[in-house]
């Protein structure tokens, strides 16, 4: 295979060789069934228990509120459909029963009838306008079941509005769903002030911390998160693994049903090799986590200021000061994104266009508007994240290499 210089490590991250270590026996030798009760299927079992034990460590959480998933976009859906079937439910039930006080609302206002039954609630959920599908098109898909949705604004640094996070609170609302940070601008959001309100509220609060956990430290029990979703794949761990961070207290539904994996919450055998990696990949992450930081941040600003510096008309996206570490977003005025990826692509360079899941497609990405992006502007974008491995000379060829594309690009229109 050719050498590559990855850039690209929001879309997904090369496994460490110790995940790939740590996954094998289970693929092979120790390849029995959790659920068995002979000696092998033990041996499994101690393996998935001993993962869950490192995962709940590096989130300063207790082992039973991890819930397993296949990745960030099923603990998405299972969030937000379990606060509006479950929680929601109940919160009809409370409001009705007079409960639940709402300052100056009506029970006319929250849309409840003189019984107050759930049918004649449409419950709400508040969300961003910037978080992934995975939150966007189940959100569009509960509309469509008759549930009101609230999309938050940002700024033009890519950071949510509080202000208006207070004003679409309502009686109604069912679940608070921000993103830790985003995918494509690496913007890190008020997690903490956002559950505050849901907390005063009374409101349940998800966050899909995909692009956030092993990359900064996360503590949802500090911030005052109930719900949160993670993948495996975003940390240098493997793909079609993640899982669902369920505060204690929470009266949980399950998500898939048959055997009883997961305490009956998401059944299915479970991916064994997958947890494993999953956990060594977190193991590793957290315990390199302060160099990491430090490292990336490092090698993206001295990328940046050289892209910024030595190529006319590059533009930041997205905030400077509150981003993650290893993200750069720009745009580059007069040049097409995906044209630029795909000249890059044929010298050995991977970075994106957009984020991994809408490139291909021909729209504009939601998150490059909701800043303020002309379309040319969102069509001009790029996105290059940084990982452990990526060196200083990776930064130097790509750099040069874009500034050469740029300008052949600039030429030819
Ligand atoms: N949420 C965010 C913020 C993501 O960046 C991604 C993947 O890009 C997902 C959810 C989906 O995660 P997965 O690929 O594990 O389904």
């Amino acid at each position: 295979m050719r050498q590559i210089i990855y850039f690209d490590h929001a879309a997904t991250t090369r496994p460490f060789p110790e995940v790939l270590e740590a996954m094998l026996p289970y693929y092979s030798a120790s390849f029995g069934n959790p659920s068995s009760a002979y000696e092998l299927g033990e041996e499994s079992k101690q393996a998935v228990e001993q993962a869950r034990n490192t995962i709940a460590a590096t989130l300063n959480v207790e082992p039973e509120t991890i819930y397993f998933t296949s990745g960030g976009t099923e603990a998405d859906n299972w969030a937000l459909r379990y606060a509006v079937n479950e929680t929601g439910r109940k919160r009809a039930y409370e409001y009705a029963e007079g409960n639940v006080k709402w300052d100056g609302m009506s029970r006319k206002h929250a849309g409840l009838n003189q019984t107050g039954k759930w049918e004649n609630r449409r419950p709400h959920i508040i969300t961003t306008v910037i978080e992934h599908h995975a939150i966007l098109r189940t959100c569009e898909a509960l509309e469509q079941d008759g549930i009101r949705v609230t999309y938050l604004p940002v700024d033009r640094s890519g950071v949510v509005n509080l202000d208006a996070l207070e004003r679409a609170v309502c009686p109604e609302t069912v679940l608070i769903s921000v993103m830790y940070a985003n995918n494509e601008i690496g913007t890190i959001q008020p997690v903490a002030q956002a559950a505050r309100i849901a907390g005063r509220n009374g409101i349940l609060f998800h966050c899909d911390a995909v692009q956030a956990y092993g990359q900064i430290p996360v503590d949802p029990k500090r911030l005052g998160i109930d719900l949160m979703s993670v993948s495996g794949h975003k940390l240098n761990g493997p793909k079609g693994i993640g899982f669902l961070y369920a505060r204690q207290g929470i009266d949980l539904k399950p998500m898939l049903r048959g055997g009883s994996q997961e305490k009956k919450m998401r059944a299915g055998t479970e991916n064994v090799p997958g947890i494993v990696g999953m956990a060594a990949a977190a193991e590793i992450s957290h315990r390199i986590l302060r160099e990491k930081i430090y490292r990336e941040t490092e090698l993206r600003n001295y990328f940046f200021k050289r892209l910024l510096t030595e190529i006319p008309g590059v533009k930041i996206n997205g905030s400077t000061q509150t981003r993650l570490p290893n993200n750069m977003n720009c745009s580059i005025s007069g040049v097409n994104g995906g044209a630029l990826v795909a000249l890059l692509d044929l010298e050995g360079i991977c970075i994106s266009a957009a984020s991994a899941c809408s490139a291909g497609s021909d729209e504009l990405s939601h998150v490059q508007l909701a800043i303020g992006n002309s379309p040319a502007e969102a069509r001009s974008a790029i996105r290059i994240t940084l990982g452990p491995e990526n060196t200083r000379e990776e930064a130097d060829f790509a750099a040069d290499t874009i500034r050469r594309l740029v300008k052949k690009l600039r030429e030819a229109d």
